[in-house]
């Protein structure tokens, strides 16, 4: 086989393979233009698949006679612009994915799966000097061509082809006239928006606090890249300085990129930033559809539009003149991707920022303890916002021990007189449970019986509205049982408290007051979660029920009192982490009271009164309580110490992914490189049946970053060589969770 001598293009194609595959250009393709980030059509296989290029070399190691031709190049320009295509390989080698998919999901979904060119262009027609001088008559009968020229005449400069139409002029007629060569064809980039860096403001800004004034300072000092922890406590107007910080950045003829968890849950924020800016600010959020998105995409990646709101995939957004990127809320699960290609956006944001040399805000009440831990140490600048912003005070904590104690619907007396008085004072009450549905099990009073999922081995939930059993982790559904599958009893009853069953047992305690419970079910039609949290803006005394979608980012001027029924869950679990993402999720539902005027309180039941954990996060304050577990981390050599992944793998048979992962981890332990790391396990996955399919996991740890890296990378062409068909398998860099 001979090499070919042809200039060769290298194209990522979104596929699992980790390679990139080498095509011919077709015909007369000009190559010079053919750049990295470039769109390409290619066959693959029996498919026509869209690829990027990703390089051209002047020769295949292949033979001419195995390679295809490219099918088509499409768009002019690079679709994935040079600091996002380097963002991305950096991303595929550092989370072992393949190039092609993190490409892939690097772009809107029009560009992954349509041919069209996004270079939105429209054609302007224009008369030739034949149609100029032809008189009118010459076109004999025809009216409709005589009546275009003459529209045509009144604008020498020709006219766009939307506004000809709207005027009524058939495209057939302009393509007859351009048969008989009397008008011409141009084709015109959009018109393009402008937004001007002297006029940014729509509304103008608070006046800022003095702790307030030295951050946003601090922030806009920076000269490039650098990272800051802006580190302030709930309502301590964080979103203010980044609306300030946004603001010298635009003034600078910059955009801004601004990612938040989850913006469906927080439609305020993204109002928040449309109402202060008069520039254009791009929201990526559901409602918006492919060809929306693909818009506003054409708008940042042009510098047309000036800010971008979005969640997690935002992040790849190309800006041609990006100045400054800010992750709210960056302690927040969410921005780890936890399928298919796992990356963490608050991660790559601050490579990102690296890349365009523009500084990254990370901004939390309760950071992670890994950015904690880097703001402490100096690699981050960290910024402190202690108190909270104008009038308002940090809420109060109240613990009950609910040890022996006689509970009314899980409510101790004392958090029902305290919702009481508050209703009756006309403020609002938020119950906060973790739990939806109406009880976490149905169980049979005679023998203990409840059914579990019959694709994960986990108990079902059980639902009133719809009446149901719904499993949360593969979303199966089944009919309530009419008697125990068991003894054939039929006294099944629910057992603990879900938010469905909270919501009625409040609605008969308190029948004067409303109860808006908000959580996944109550919010899936479109505009639900508006219109019950614009019933809580409202102001009228209320009871709001919900799970952790309450804890992201809310408002509620008029909420004065928050209960936790059940802290203790959290603190015992089995993953590592979920004592940190406990105290987080305590902390922020906590934030929600008292933002305005009135001091807030909150109230937690525990039967873990003296729990040390929760006395520090309680009495010294959440930063403390972080320095804790840190050192906890520090001797077990766990994140931010050391550098975790995780091999899992999954098959429907057990012992095919247990051998997998077994045959992997022995020979990693023969592996000379295997110095410094550490190969854990096998062993099940906290949920060890899932959705019919057995799960296990191999952790590896090492206390250098660069090590484990070299280890991933070993262990790839083994995985892949060993596996087998009926063994799913992923690399897990960094993982957040151990389920
Ligand atoms: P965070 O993002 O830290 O939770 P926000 O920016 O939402 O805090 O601010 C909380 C509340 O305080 C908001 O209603 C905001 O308008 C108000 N606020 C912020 N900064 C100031 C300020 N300097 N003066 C008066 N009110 C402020
Ligand atoms: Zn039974
Ligand atoms: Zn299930």
């Amino acid at each position: 086989m001979k090499p070919s001598r042809h200039t060769v293009i290298q194209v990522a194609l979104p596929v699992p393979l980790r390679q990139t595959f080498d095509y011919l250009p077709k015909g007369d393709m000009a190559v010079s233009g053919i750049v990295p980030g470039r769109r390409v059509k290619v066959p693959f296989g029996k498919r026509q698949l869209i690829g990027i290029v990703t390089g051209v070399l002047p020769h295949s190691d292949f033979g001419d006679d195995k390679l295809k031709a490219v099918s088509a190049l499409l768009d002019e320009a690079p679709a994935v612009t040079a600091p996002v295509f380097q963002l991305c390989q950096w991303a595929a080698d550092y989370y072992q994915h393949s190039l092609g998919e993190v490409l892939a999901a690097a772009l809107p979904t029009q560009l992954r799966t349509q041919d069209d060119s996004w270079e939105a262009t429209t054609v302007r027609w224009q008369l030739t000097q034949k149609g100029r001088l032809i008189g009118l008559e010459q076109l004999g009968r025809a009216k409709r061509q005589q009546q275009a020229l003459q529209i045509l005449r009144e604008h020498p400069n020709g006219l766009h082809h939307p506004m000809l139409t709207g005027l009524g002029i058939q495209p057939a007629v302009l393509n007859t006239l351009l048969a008989k060569g009397l008008v011409e064809q141009h084709e015109d980039g959009p018109p393009r928006e402008h937004w001007h860096r002297e006029r940014v403001l729509a509304e103008s800004p608070l006046t800022l606090n003095e702790e307030q004034q030295h951050a946003l300072a601090e922030i806009n000092s920076a000269d490039g890249f650098a990272t800051f922890l802006l580190e302030g406590v709930t309502g301590s107007g964080k979103t203010e300085i980044y609306l300030q910080a946004i603001t010298h950045c635009l003034q600078q003829g910059k955009q801004a990129l601004v990612l938040v968890p989850e913006i469906g849950l927080t439609p305020q924020t993204l109002h928040r930033f449309q109402q202060r800016f008069a520039v254009p600010v791009m929201g990526f959020h559901s409602n918006l559809n492919d060809r929306e998105r693909l818009q506003s995409w054409r708008k940042l990646r042009d510098g047309e539009a000036a800010i971008l709101v979005g969640t997690r995939s935002s992040l790849f957004t190309p800006m041609e003149k990006l100045g400054l990127i800010i992750v709210d809320e960056e302690h927040d699960l969410s921005y780890k991707q936890q399928e298919g290609f796992r990356y963490n956006a608050r991660d790559l944001a601050i490579m990102r920022g690296k890349i365009e040399n523009v500084p990254v805000v990370l901004g939390s009440a309760t950071p992670a303890l890994e950015t904690l831990h880097n703001a402490r140490n100096g690699r981050y600048r960290h910024v402190v916002l202690s108190q909270r912003a104008g009038q308002a005070l940090l809420p109060r904590f109240r613990v009950i021990d609910i040890r022996q104690k006689a509970l009314t619907h899980g409510m101790a007396p004392e958090l029902l007189d305290g919702m009481k008085q508050t209703l009756q004072a006309g403020r609002q009450v938020l119950v906060f449970i973790n739990r939806r549905g109406f009880a976490p099990v149905l169980m049979c009073h005679d023998c203990g019986w409840f059914k579990e999922c019959p694709h994960c081995d986990h108990r079902m939930t059980c639902h009133a509205n719809p009446a149901r059993l719904h499993c949360h982790h593969c979303n199966y559904q089944c009919s309530i049982p009419r008697y125990c599958g068991h003894c054939k009893s039929t006294d099944l009853r629910p057992v603990g408290m879900g938010t469905e069953r909270l919501e009625d047992n409040l609605a008969t305690l308190f029948p004067k007051f409303p109860v808006i419970r908000i959580d996944r079910d109550t919010t899936q039609r479109k505009h639900a979660l508006a219109q019950h949290l614009e019933r809580v803006q409202q102001g009228q005394p209320c009871i709001i029920v919900g799970t952790q979608m309450l804890a992201k980012g809310h408002h509620f001027p008029k909420l004065t009192l928050v209960a936790v029924c059940d802290i203790d869950a959290g603190l015992f679990a089995a993953d590592f982490r979920a004592t940190e993402h406990t105290a987080q999720l305590l902390m922020q539902v906590a934030g929600r009271s008292g933002r305005a005027g009135e001091q807030g309180t909150v109230v937690l039941q525990t039967h873990q009164p003296s729990h040390p954990l929760l006395q520090t996060l309680l009495n010294d304050g959440y930063s403390r309580f972080a320095t804790e577990l840190i050192n906890e981390r520090k001797l077990l050599g766990m994140p931010p110490f050391g550098y975790l992944a995780l091999l899992r793998a999954e098959s429907t048979e057990p012992r095919l992914a247990s051998a997998f992962l077994n045959q992997m981890g022995q020979w990693l332990q023969n592996q000379v490189e295997l110095n410094g790391v550490e190969v854990w396990g096998p062993a099940p996955a906290l949920m060890p049946k899932k959705a019919r399919r057995f799960r296990f996991q191999l952790m590896l740890r090492s206390d250098q970053r660069g090590a484990l890296q070299r280890v991933l990378k070993l262990c790839i062409p083994k995985a892949e060589a060993s596996a087998g068909h009926q063994v799913r398998w992923s690399i897990d860099v960094d993982p957040v969770t151990l389920d």
